[in-house]
Formats: C-alpha cells, structure tokens, sequence
C-alpha cells in the first residue's frame, strides 16, 4: 500500500511541477491541436488528456478526477469537436489518468482495456511505472500517448518493472509510429522521438551511477550529493527550473532505485 501511494504521490506531485503556472492557473485547461480532430487537453490539474475524433466515434485518453474540471473537460470536448465521448483508454490505473472514467460511462462512454477494436489506433503494453502500462498510437495524428513511462517534468517512475520493464517500455514506444510521432508524457510538455531516445539513455547512466557509488560504500546521503548524480537528474528535465525535484522526493528516487538494483541482481 505504501508502494503504491507513493507512486500515486509522485504522480500528483510530477503533475502539479508538470501545470507549470501552479496552483494559480487553477480553471485553466490548455488545448493543444495535434492534428485534424486530435488535441491534448491538459486541466490545471496537470495530465495529458488526449481525444480524437473518429469514424466510429470519440475517443477520450486519461481522463482525471474532480467534478469541477470533468464539467469543464466534457465541455471543451463538445465546444471543440461537437460530439460525446464514446470510448475511454487509460495508460495506467493511477487516479491521475482514470479517476475521470465513471463520469464519462455515466454518460453512456464504453471503457476499453486496450485499443484493439479501434480503427486508425494501435496499442502497445509493459510493466514499467506500473504493472500494466498501456500506450496508444494514434495513427491520423502520428501521436503517441505514453502515460507516466516518460515524464518531461520529473524523475523516471519505472518502480514496477525496473530497468528491464523500462527498456521494454521505452523500446515498445519507438516500435511505434515513425521518426517524426510526436511523445505525448503523461504530464509535462510533448516530445520527439530524439527526446525519448536521450530519456532512456539519462535513465540508464542513472542506474548505473547509483550502482557504481553504492558498490563503493556510498550513503544515500553521498549519492544525493554526488555531482554526476546532480547533473545527470537535472538531464530529466529538458526545461531546466532548479530543484525540479524536491530534495525528499531526490532521496526516495535513489533508495527506490537502490532496492530496484537489489532486485536485478
Ligand atoms: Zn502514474
């Protein structure tokens, strides 16, 4: 349980750094066109949402929790694209990404484990952040919704699957669309494949730094302070903002890390 609220913690955590403007910009919801009846609504609230307008009807990616901002989301989706949700997909089952998914089939949306029965969308799974990460390709708009694999604006999460899992997460991605798909993170900005790529590089000289000083006898306290570690945390996030990621949360990052390395092992 401890786990998983933790998990859950640095979600809301990583989305509230991901809103940018903070808790001020709290009605605002951000629409960003991806394409021709494709936008990434992202509430103040600080997730990806993504919904497409399709021949065989609307589809709705991650929808978060709260009366108030669900009210505001259904609403843009109408004033935007002129038709109700009718199909739901969740990358993971945070409350971040599904807490909005019983709002939605009160109203009449059907809820898919996956987007097989899909025209124009292709879906890939993994255990990476969680035991169950899904991605969804969406083929009109050359986008990938990514969930919480990739976060532009925190620390890798890949506490399920450790490094295994987040390989084989990261490489089901670029499997995936072509060299110009655009990476939609659960929160945080969008990005390429390029961008992706370096993640998943900064993410493995991460574990092995943390390898490396810990077989040397180094404490928490010394990695936390070691500066390949500083610059390599800072990599992560490709808008630079100082302490992007709170001292606490720095620490938890690396003892999740430690235990995940123990069990690699
Ligand atoms: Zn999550």
């Amino acid at each position: 349980m401890k786990h998983l609220l933790w998990l859950i913690t640095t979600c809301y955590l990583g989305a509230a750094l991901g809103c940018g403007a903070g808790l001020a910009a709290e009605t605002a919801m951000t629409v960003q066109p991806i394409g021709n009846d494709a936008y990434i609504l992202t509430p103040a609230y600080g997730t990806n949402i993504g919904v497409f307008k399709t021949a065989g009807g609307l589809v709705l990616i991650d929808p978060m929790p709260g009366e108030d901002q669900l009210v505001q989301l259904e609403q843009q989706i109408k004033s935007l694209l002129g038709a109700p949700v009718q199909f739901i997909l969740n990358t993971h089952a945070h409350a971040d990404h599904q807490g909005g998914n019983s709002y939605f089939v009160q109203k009449g949306a059907v809820l898919l484990a996956d987007s097989s029965h899909l025209a124009g969308f292709q879906s890939a799974s993994a255990a990476s952040h969680t035991t169950l990460d899904t991605v969804f390709y969406h083929k009109a708009s050359n986008s990938i919704f990514v969930g919480d694999i990739y976060d532009r604006s925190w620390h890798p999460t890949f506490y399920a699957g450790g490094l295994a899992g987040f390989h084989q997460a990261i490489n089901a991605i670029l499997a995936l669309g072509d060299n110009q798909s655009l990476i939609v993170p659960g929160h945080g900005k969008p990005g390429s494949k390029a961008e992706l790529r370096q993640f998943q590089l900064h993410t493995t000289a991460w574990v092995a730094r943390v390898q490396q000083l810990s077989r040397a006898g180094k404490t928490v306290d010394d990695i936390k302070n070691d500066a390949e570690i500083k610059r390599i945390l800072q990599q992560f996030n490709p808008e630079p903002t100082a302490d992007f990621v709170p001292e606490q949360a720095l620490v938890r990052f690396i003892e999740r890390t430690l235990t995940l390395i123990k069990k690699e092992q």
